[in-house]
């Protein structure tokens, strides 16, 4: 096998824990500060941070064109929170705020209410053993996933990991458990080779 190097956008937010937790997986990584950074990728990694500030600076520097390049061209693209909306396709009560759009389910930002906007929960994971701890900080809540979107983890009944092809989103934060599985998943799976 090639070998494979995940790239982590390191404009805003929690991206240096993304590259702790893949580096012990043993995985080579980069910090993407600008498109031509994701040249030779396998996958790239979008953070938690804000939504709104990520995606201002996405458009400054190019990103919002070349991660859908990045996508189409055969990369595959992890949003963990904040990056969980900024691949939406939908954002209800922000239908203004642009995004990469590449899989289909509505996320509503913010949405889990006041008294739980940060909380930790024990979640199933599909195909995992045993629990997962799922780290959510003001996390948006995913309302509906369209067609060919697979939920790979639920909490409460609502979607909380999903996988669309070579897209994977988690609105909890997988880089702050000090448990690497979902990084597993995302290295051995969403980001494997194409024949
Ligand atoms: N609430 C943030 C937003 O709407 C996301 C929070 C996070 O990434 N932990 O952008």
């Amino acid at each position: 096998m090639a070998v494979m190097r995940i790239g982590v956008l390191a404009l805003q937010g929690a991206f240096r824990e993304h590259r702790r937790a893949l580096g012990r997986l043993g995985v080579d990584t980069l910090e993407v500060r600008l498109p031509e950074h994701l040249k030779g990728l396998s996958g790239l990694i979008i953070p938690g941070g804000e939504s709104t500030t990520m995606m201002k600076l996405m458009e400054t520097y190019g990103f919002d064109r070349a991660i859908p390049d990045f996508y189409r061209a055969g990369g595959a693209v992890w949003g963990t929170c904040a990056g969980a909306i900024t691949l939406a396709s939908e954002l209800p009560g922000y239908e203004e705020q642009p995004r990469l759009a590449l899989l289909p389910v509505a996320v509503c930002r913010n949405a889990y209410g006041r008294q739980i906007d940060s909380f930790e929960a024990d979640l199933e994971v599909a195909g995992g053993e045993g629990t997962f701890h799922g780290v959510f900080i003001r996390a948006p809540r995913i309302t509906s996933v369209g067609e060919g979107v697979e939920v790979l983890s639920r909490f409460d009944g609502d979607p909380v990991l999903v996988r669309y092809g070579r897209v994977l989103v988690s609105i909890f934060h997988p880089e702050l458990s000090g448990d690497d599985r979902i990084h597993l998943l995302f290295v051995q799976e969403v980001c494997r080779p194409t024949a």
